[in-house]
């Protein structure tokens, strides 16, 4: 067999080999590899998130493997599919951790916003003294730093480039954090979302007229939903993600829609699995159903921005936390 050498698509060395669908040399290979089966971190781009100087390619991981990604390197078969009971219990954990934050512990930055949240390193937390009383807005702040520290722990999120990140955070940490509070809500037989004192999700405006409907649906929908489907743990997890991992969004990359669409298919076959061996023959309808709760964390999206419109209308924008601007679309 005569062995051509052509370049590699990546680092444009000399190479015989093809894998992953592309002529690619053995060096990139397995970088891509590491990255994706072994789900090592990367490193930011040497050059600040512009494209890295050909020549800078090879010693910048972050560039090489959104190159991998832009030279159709294939993905799916390399992620790693866990059996079940192992991703439920990886998923757990994240999910345990986010937990904690919000209920133990206060950032000392008081001035975290999504992007800081997104790329600082390692935040550092104080234990929460417990004499001291949260407020609404303490609240809001700590469970949306909470649920960005879940949703960047995900391979397609961290491995997506620094704008795509802030465009899936920002489009959806409001629901993911609503949908965390209703399955608090739900496991521990209450019928409305609350802080985790019990306080209520939704800051005190008596003055305000039109605002209780409105606000009833965004403390009960949810939960009521989880009620009427009797959710499970497992499943709760893995429509969580699903809410996040959207290959829609507008203005998202080609990399960022190869990495969300990749791991929407990963997740979502998990959640099938988990439907067909739990409800066999009902299993396709059951994940039928499951599937319309993401829709309905669109509806309680909906809500919450038109509910902080009208607090905006009348003039009490000051009751909107920062980060929670970051989030919404007020007028
Ligand atoms: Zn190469
Ligand atoms: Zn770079």
């Amino acid at each position: 067999m005569v062995h051509v050498a052509k370049k590699c698509v990546i680092c444009a060395r000399l190479t015989s080999d093809f894998s992953y669908g592309v002529d690619c040399c053995s060096a990139c290979k397995m970088f891509f590899r590491r990255h994706v089966v072994k789900e090592a971190l990367l490193k930011p781009c040497l050059s600040g998130n512009q494209a890295c100087p050909k020549d800078f390619l090879a010693g910048c991981q972050f560039c090489r493997f959104h190159k991998c990604l832009q030279s159709g390197m294939t993905l799916e078969p390399l992620v790693p599919k866990l059996p079940l009971e192992e991703l439920f219990e990886k998923l757990s954990d994240f999910d345990r951790h986010r937990n904690r934050i919000l209920s133990d512990y206060h950032p000392l930055d008081p001035d975290l916003n999504v992007s800081t949240i997104l790329f600082f390193k390692k935040l550092k937390y104080q234990q929460r003294n417990d004499l001291v009383p949260m407020k609404f807005s303490s609240w809001i702040y700590i469970s949306s730093i909470a649920t960005i520290e879940f949703m960047k722990k995900l391979p397609f999120i961290y491995l997506a480039n620094s704008s795509d990140q802030l465009i899936l955070v920002k489009s959806s940490f409001i629901k993911v954090s609503s949908f965390s509070a209703a399955s608090r809500a739900y496991f521990s037989n209450q019928h409305a979302l609350s802080f985790p004192d019990g306080s209520d999700v939704l800051p005190f405006t008596p003055d305000v007229k039109g605002l209780e409907e409105i606000g009833n649906r965004i403390r009960t929908r949810l939960v009521s939903k989880f009620i009427e489907l009797q959710l499970s743990k497992e499943e709760f997890l893995l429509v969580l993600i699903l809410i996040f991992c959207n290959p829609a969004l507008l203005d998202l990359s080609e990399t960022g829609q190869i990495l969300v669409s990749t791991y929407q298919s990963v997740y979502s076959n998990a959640l099938f699995e988990y439907c067909m061996e739990t409800y066999e023959k009902l299993g396709p309808c059951r994940y039928t159903e499951l599937l319309s709760l993401i829709t309905l964390a669109e509806k309680h999206l909906e809500d919450v921005n038109n509910y902080f419109v009208i607090l905006q209308l009348h003039g009490m924008d000051f009751l909107i936390p920062a980060v929670v601007k970051e989030g919404i679309n007020l007028i």
